[in-house]
């Protein structure tokens, strides 16, 4: 951020009086601008004992497979987000169940929540953002063209354990090969591994 949102000065970024980091400050009308980690909501889509998964047709990971998922929108809970994701990027309606994983990514700045959801019947196709929506069975899964290691440890989980509900964070170690550390919390074990 170079220029204040609100009067358009130029902001630097100081520890505001009272605070404890840095944040960008406008030098003339005084507004300090937060900045906050977004929330992603997104749904496992079921049908019997497959789900639904989309072949994204947009930038990053174009062509590889994910769970409808996205940004959520301001003045919506995080169910109807999920729903809302499912229905933009695979025109498939839901019934969002409990979530299932939650995730902290900090160093993008995302807290990822996805939900089960049923799928409400099997009139669906790729929105705007998919090239391609289909069911899979767990043998199906194209675990070598996946999106991003959120979705590929949800569903690792998922297969593993559908009952349980699995918090985490995805770690990024630079230099190094990408680790994710899932922490779960039903039996409380600590599990990490490379991706
Ligand atoms: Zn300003």
């Amino acid at each position: 951020m170079n220029y204040c949102s609100r009067c358009g000065a130029p902001v630097s970024l100081l520890i505001p009086s009272g605070d404890n980091r840095e944040r960008h400050v406008c030098g003339q009308c005084g507004t300090i601008h937060y900045q906050n980690p977004k929330v992603v909501v997104g749904c496992i889509p079921e049908w019997e004992d497959r789900i639904l998964l989309c072949r994204r047709a947009i930038q990053p990971r174009l062509g590889l497979w994910t769970l409808p998922a996205g940004f959520m929108e301001r003045g919506e809970t995080t169910e109807d987000g999920a729903a809302r994701e499912t229905l933009e990027e695979a025109n498939a309606r839901v019934r969002v169940g409990r979530l299932y994983s939650l995730f902290s990514l900090p160093h993008l700045d995302q807290v990822y929540m996805l939900f089960r959801a049923r799928l409400l019947d099997l009139d669906f196709h790729p929105g705007e953002e998919s090239l391609e929506v289909r069911l899979f069975t767990e043998a199906e899964i194209p675990w070598e063209t996946l999106a991003f290691p959120t979705i590929r440890e949800t569903l690792r989980l998922y297969f593993r354990d559908r009952e349980g509900m699995y918090s985490g964070e995805i770690v990024r170690e630079w230099g190094d090969a990408p680790r994710v550390r899932v922490i779960i919390h039903e039996g409380g074990r600590d599990d990490e591994h490379p991706l």
